[in-house]
């Protein structure tokens, strides 16, 4: 084949490739200037936008302080100021069996980046990548810009949305670098028991991959499920623990991410590996030096109450949503979620009159309530919707009863 050919296919397939930022931003176009109805955005992952949803006093201080002190106005090393590496390794062995050291943690800008060093780092020519549907389309993107390519894995929403392992050892081959979990997840809102990652771990180790763990929503739990971070099972297989302040700290502008080895057998320390994971961070910049000294406070000094209360505000919208979806006959909830700050509800289009498809729903739900919600097409899954709930109480219930109101004048006549 030429290369030239695959260059343009490429081209043209990465170009193509939806954004979540991409379809709400053509939704918010949507939205009629002229209505009286406030704008109620539940499609966005970004908490900040709610005026319940803020971070500490302390996070703010350790960073003004740290701004003021003069001391880091220059580069910080590629992978990270030591004090911040050593910081967030202690901070995630608080949950492991073992002790994670500075030289596993790598610091990126948010887990965005995070994200697209572990693609870059895994590419090689025909590697194959593991990925959930529905998901998170970042990965997506990287992907097709790293030329791996993605094959989709389905989690299954009558078991809680489990990983379905049956479909991951098919789709697997030598080829596979990597499966990737997203746990407390999103878009599903699902947390997976100890027993479920034990069995993603085993599936893993027999087809030779590293897990790539997105725990990005890490503790951002309050159902059944306690959140287990993936590194435990880090001696089972090599894992890569994907994470950032972004979610639990509520501070997504201060793109502070990380990119950590869970991995005591040691598969990454092989110098080699190393020597290429460093070579890769010096093309890279990762946060302000600034925010990256302030960590080792911010993770110190944050009290426990303060991500009490987050969990507590989250799993109260987030059953708001859930009592609301109840009555509304076209929209269906397969399981409360129990984590993150979003969940996917089906929509019944039987049941409506002239919607042909979540896309269809999405954009006329815009114009004709002001209300945004992401179309599961978005996510990997048509006719679907993923609901944020991340949001103050008073707009969740209004935009619920206007999504209401909006399935009622769309009703097919009886
Ligand atoms: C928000 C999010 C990210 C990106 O995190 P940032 O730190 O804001 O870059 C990555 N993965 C998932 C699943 C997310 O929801």
């Amino acid at each position: 084949m030429e290369s030239g050919v695959v260059g343009v296919n490429h081209e043209c397939k990465t170009t193509s490739t939806i954004t979540i930022k991409g379809i709400l931003s053509l939704l918010m176009e949507t939205i009629d200037d002229g209505s009286s109805k406030r704008v109620i955005s539940l499609g966005m992952g970004d908490p900040t936008l709610a005026t319940c949803f803020h971070t500490t006093k302390v996070s703010e201080d350790a960073v003004a302080d740290t701004l003021q002190s003069h001391k880091f106005h220059g580069y910080a090393p590629t992978a990270g100021l030591l004090q911040t590496r050593n910081a967030i390794a202690e901070y995630l062995s608080r949950d492991l069996p073992y002790q994670l050291s500075s030289d596993d943690v790598f610091i990126t800008s948010g887990c965005t980046q995070a994200i697209d060093v572990s693609m870059a780092l895994l590419a090689r020519p025909g590697a194959n990548i593991l990925l959930p549907r529905p998901g998170f389309p970042i990965y997506e993107l990287s992907a097709s810009f790293r030329q791996v390519e993605v094959r989709h894995y389905d989690l299954l929403p009558e078991k809680g949305w489990e990983v379905d392992l049956d479909a991951i050892e098919a789709l697997a081959d030598q080829n596979t670098v990597a499966l990737v979990i997203i746990n407390p997840g999103n878009p599903c809102g699902n947390v997976y028991s100890y027993h479920q990652l034990e069995k993603i771990a085993e599936t893993a180790k027999r087809l030779g991959t590293v897990v790539i763990a997105d725990e990005v929503y890490g503790h951002l739990a309050f159902g059944a499920n306690p959140f287990v971070p993936m590194g435990i099972f880090g001696s089972t297989v090599p894992v890569i623990t994907l994470g950032s302040l972004s979610k639990r700290w509520i501070v997504p502008g201060w793109r502070l991410g990380w990119f950590v080895t869970n991995d005591p057998c040691g598969t990454f320390r092989k110098p080699k590996v190393v020597e290429r994971i460093k070579k890769y961070f010096d093309l890279l910049g990762g946060p302000a030096t600034f925010i990256q000294a302030a960590v080792p406070r911010i993770i110190k000094q944050t009290e426990e109450v303060f991500f009490k209360k987050t969990v507590e505000i989250l799993k109260y919208t987030s059953e708001i949503c859930c009592k609301k979806i109840e009555d509304i006959p076209c929209i269906f909830c397969p399981c409360k979620p129990e984590g993150s700050m979003a969940m996917m509800v089906k929509l019944n289009l039987s049941l409506l009159e002239d919607i042909s498809d979540d896309i269809d729903f999405s954009f006329k739900l815009a114009k004709e309530e002001s209300v945004i919600i992401l179309p599961g097409t978005a996510v990997g899954l048509k006719d679907w919707l993923r609901i944020t709930f991340a949001a103050d109480p008073s707009a969740l219930a209004e935009g619920m009863d206007r999504i209401q109101c909006f399935c009622q004048r769309h009703a097919k006549k009886q």
